[in-house]
This record gives C-alpha cells, structure tokens and sequence, in this order.
C-alpha cells in the first residue's frame, strides 16, 4: 500500500544542517546554482557504491518524502530548480547507477554454445525485463506524484546520465519539475 506525505515545500526535515543547505541555495543565484551542479557533476566518479540515496532510503538521513512504496521512494530536492523539484528512485537500483546501465541484449552469442547460450539469454531476458519494470514504475509514480502536486498545466522529466548528462548521483532518479514554465532547449 503506498504511501504518501505532503511535506513543507522545498523543505527538508528536521535537521537544521538540511535546513540551512535549502536556504544556502535559496540564496544561489541561477547562474551560481546551474555551475555547482555541473561542477558536481564533474567531480562525482561514476561508481556502483552506496550513494547519499541510499542513506535516504534507509532514513539514516532525513527527507522529505512525498510518495513511498515497496519498490519506489519520491522526496523533494535538496536544491530545488523550480516551484516543486522532486526526485523520484527505486528502493533497489539493481545496477542501475544510470539509466545507462540498463541491460543491453547482446546480438551475437557466438562466443557462446549450447546450454551457455539458453542459460546466457535467459539471464539477459530476466535483467532486460526487471530493468524496464523498475524503469516503468519510477516513470508511473512520476505521473502519480504530478497529479498530487497539482501539476495539472504541465511539468518535465529529467534524467540525467553520466559526467556530459550533468549526473552527480549514481542511483538512477527521475527529476520532476513543476509549477512555472520550463524553456527549451534546456541548458
Ligand atoms: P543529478 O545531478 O544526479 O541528476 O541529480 C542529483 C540531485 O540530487 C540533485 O538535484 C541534488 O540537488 C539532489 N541531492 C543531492 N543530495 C541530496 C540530499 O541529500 N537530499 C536531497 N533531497 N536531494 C539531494
């Protein structure tokens, strides 16, 4: 059974340190905050390591989460871009560091023979398949979490994918923005 809390927004709970790194980029200019996310990005070592996501997720820091379920965590961004910033990932990434990550099917299994190659492609189906699901189930809760945000003019979806992606955390995430107008192309 879902569950799902209407937090302050663009709020973080109860920690004073989380409080003052909001209102740190509260203060940030668009300029300022757009190069500390990149620069962020840039420093961040894609790695399949325990990332601050997961500290979220077992609630050893604290969030404020607006959607949970067994499979899916939604919470408010710490540095929000817009009106409502909220970013939305599997409790299990399952590999999944990026949306990159997703299992490929390999073409050729020439390398493989017999029982290798059905063992082989078996375990690529069932990898394909939990990838998509946990793909899908973030892309679901992203429409559910809108419509509890009252995004009912629109919003945008965003994920970010390696160093040139501008991705700082290596736990696939769905960014959803909302609550005024997004520009195209994006930045
Ligand atoms: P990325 O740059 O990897 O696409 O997005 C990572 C997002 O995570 C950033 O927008 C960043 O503000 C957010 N973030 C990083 N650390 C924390 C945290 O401790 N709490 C919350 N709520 N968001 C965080």
């Amino acid at each position: 059974m879902p569950i799902v809390r209407r937090g302050m927004r663009g709020t973080e709970n109860p920690s004073s340190s989380s409080r003052l790194q909001v209102l740190t980029s509260h203060l940030l200019t668009p300029q300022t905050a757009m190069a500390s996310e990149k620069e962020a990005a840039l420093a961040a070592v894609p790695s399949d390591s325990p990332t601050i996501f997961d500290k979220i997720i077992n609630k050893e820091i604290p969030s404020n989460v607006v959607y949970e379920d067994d499979n899916v965590l939604a919470f408010r961004d710490i540095s929000p871009q817009a009106p409502t910033h909220i970013l939305i990932i599997p409790k299990v990434k399952d590999g999944l560091t990026g949306i990159s990550k997703m299992h490929t099917p390999v073409n050729g299994t020439s390398d493989y023979t017999g029982q290798e190659t059905i063992t082989f492609c078996f375990v690529a189906r069932s990898w394909l398949r939990r990838h998509c699901e946990i793909l899908g189930r973030l892309l679901y809760t992203a429409k559910l979490v809108a419509k509890q945000e009252g995004l009912d003019d629109g919003y945008r979806l965003v994920i970010n994918d390696g160093p040139k992606g501008c991705q700082s955390v290596y736990h696939l995430h769905v960014h959803l923005l909302g609550g005024r107008q997004m520009n195209w192309p994006p930045g």
